[in-house]
């Protein structure tokens, strides 16, 4: 029976103080003694981090003949889609829909996906974006990792790095239930989304924008019991919400309504949806105090939206169906690579001669001080939203308004933007990989990272075959082509496209 009063409590008020207390001046630090750590798992490559990018870099490379072993924090693998209910997965084709730019792995999770009936498609000829059901991707990554053979660590955290001389990295170390381990290979993939394995291993990161500032985590919740009907009857959506909420100053701390919102419909109920609802600006999520802050502080901003809510023609009568397992995390640290891709490069589709991965997701970034949220796309077009949900649509090219769009069928990632500068045997994927922060708004995503990590899991399996696990020696014309039969659809590059010399 649906609950037909509010299953929340109201915010209690105010907000008390949670964080831990400064420690005092004698207590800053303390000499942990040496120990000895056994070592709880060998592999060629590991990996650290089953998110998207992870689960596709431990199976491609357990598929190229390595023995992997993934490790994972949460219970399950899809990080902030399983973890944090992010549900959009975006578009394998190119803008105009007409040719295909993202394939390999991040299409074959989507199929699984398909014969469970846990996705819609979007688009003409469904080529658009999909929701997805991110409680059966739980099992379809599941699916994926075991059935390619590869090993796996749940509830097991990556706390340490041990070099070896000239930037070698040795091992890696655990902690979970079973105390601390080390874990050797002869390569490494770097997958947290936070870059914590190179951070760790002192390799040189950047945080955020050049103000170190970040995109604003978001935790996401859904609601069900929303009346679809008298909602669109009486022209409520995300904007007309968003504009209603912004106009007051939120109870738990006096602030504006600092968000974005939009939200999805759950692939299978139809009153149910996941709304993105709730931000929380200046925090690093790579940092444990402001990590916390931020579940803390968005958990009262959706309990004050919940509130909100209800006073809107269909949401009467809406309940609390889950809250993410975790805050989704937008952007952290990156790796300083050996290419850090630049955001003109991708909105003007500059193909590299080491292309491993292409994309068409927009530069997206959410404002890293309040509301509002900028869209830099492919077409030539900008579009700025602001916290009344003011839409202002420009070019970003300088050309005028009405000027033919652009048709870059796609940007393109080398790489060389996975390799850490100061490490040997080290690959990244995901959303740590070497960018600008703007560059950074439109690789994050997760049919981006799932690239990504294809990419960085052959390349990783090709390189520990060398022996040395030393990533720079891998040919990428041979990784480039080892894609492609993977159903990778690499554009050719610029050099491939001229003309034979005569
Ligand atoms: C609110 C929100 C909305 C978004 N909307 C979209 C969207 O609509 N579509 C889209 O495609 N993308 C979206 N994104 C972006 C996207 O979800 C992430 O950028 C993407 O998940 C990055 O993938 P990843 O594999 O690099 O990292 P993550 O998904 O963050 O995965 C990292 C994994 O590593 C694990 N991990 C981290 N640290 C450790 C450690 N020390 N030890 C062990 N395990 C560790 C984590 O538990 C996690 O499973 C959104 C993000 C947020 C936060």
């Amino acid at each position: 029976m649906q609950p037909v009063t509010p299953n929340t409590a109201p915010v209690p008020m105010p907000l008390p103080a949670f964080l831990p207390e400064a420690p005092s001046a004698q207590a800053r630090a303390i000499l942990e003694p040496a120990r000895e750590v056994p070592v709880v798992a060998e592999a060629d490559v590991a990996v650290f981090g089953g998110g998207p990018a992870g689960v596709m870099a431990a199976v491609a490379a357990a598929r190229a003949g390595a023995r992997v072993v993934l490790v994972e924090r949460h219970a399950h693998f899809g990080g902030m889609a399983c973890a944090a209910n992010v549900n959009i997965w975006h578009q394998l084709w190119s803008p105009n829909y007409e040719t295909k730019i993202i394939g390999g792995l991040a299409e074959e999770i989507l199929l699984r996906l398909e014969t469970m009936n846990a996705v819609r498609k979007h688009g003409p000829n469904g080529r658009g974006h999909y929701v997805i059901c991110t409680e059966s991707a739980k099992l379809a990554f599941d699916d994926m990792v075991l059935g390619s053979g590869v090993k796996v660590l749940l509830h097991t955290w990556l706390a340490g790095a041990v070099r070896g001389p000239g930037g070698n990295l040795e091992a890696a170390i655990v902690e979970n239930k079973s105390g601390r381990g080390a874990i050797r290979a002869n390569v490494f993939i770097d997958t947290t989304g936070d870059a914590d394995l190179c951070a760790r291993a002192g390799a040189p990161t950047q945080t955020g924008g050049q103000d170190r500032k970040c995109q604003p985590p978001t935790l996401c919740f859904r609601v069900g019991g929303i009346d679809g009907e008298k909602a669109r009857a009486a022209g409520v959506h995300n904007t007309v919400i968003q504009r209603e909420l912004f106009r007051g100053t939120m109870d738990y701390n006096g602030g504006k309504y600092p968000t974005f919102l939009w939200g999805a419909k759950s692939v299978w109920i139809d009153d149910e949806q996941m709304l993105a609802g709730t931000r929380v600006p200046g925090v690093d999520c790579s940092d444990a105090r402001d990590f916390t802050r931020a579940e803390i502080e968005a958990r009262y901003q959706m309990r004050w939206v919940l509130e909100k809510l209800r006073a809107f023609p269909g949401y009467e009568k809406i309940h609390l169906v889950d809250i993410g397992g975790q805050i989704g995390v937008r952007e952290t640290r990156r790796i300083r690579g050996e290419y850090a891709v630049q955001e003109h490069e991708l909105l003007e589709g500059v193909r590299f001669e080491d292309t491993i991965a292409q994309g068409v997701y927009p530069v997206d970034i959410h404002n890293p001080d309040g509301p509002g949220i900028t869209f830099r796309n492919l077409d030539g077009t900008e579009k700025i939203v602001d916290g009344s949900g003011h839409q202002t649509v420009r070019r970003w090219d300088g050309r005028a308004a009405d000027a033919p769009k652009r048709e870059t069928p796609c940007y393109c990632v080398p790489y060389r933007s996975l390799i850490p500068q100061g490490l040997t045997n080290v690959l990244t994927a995901g959303r740590c990989i070497a960018s600008t922060h703007e560059a950074a708004g439109a690789l994050r995503v997760m049919i981006n990272a799932m690239s990504f990590g294809h990419a960085a899991g052959a390349a990783g399996a090709m390189a520990s075959a060398r022996h040395d696990g030393q990533v720079r020696k891998v040919d990428a014309q041979v990784l480039r082509e080892h894609l492609k039969r993977e159903g990778v659809p690499l554009l050719q590059t610029a050099r491939e496209l001229e003309p034979a010399a005569v």
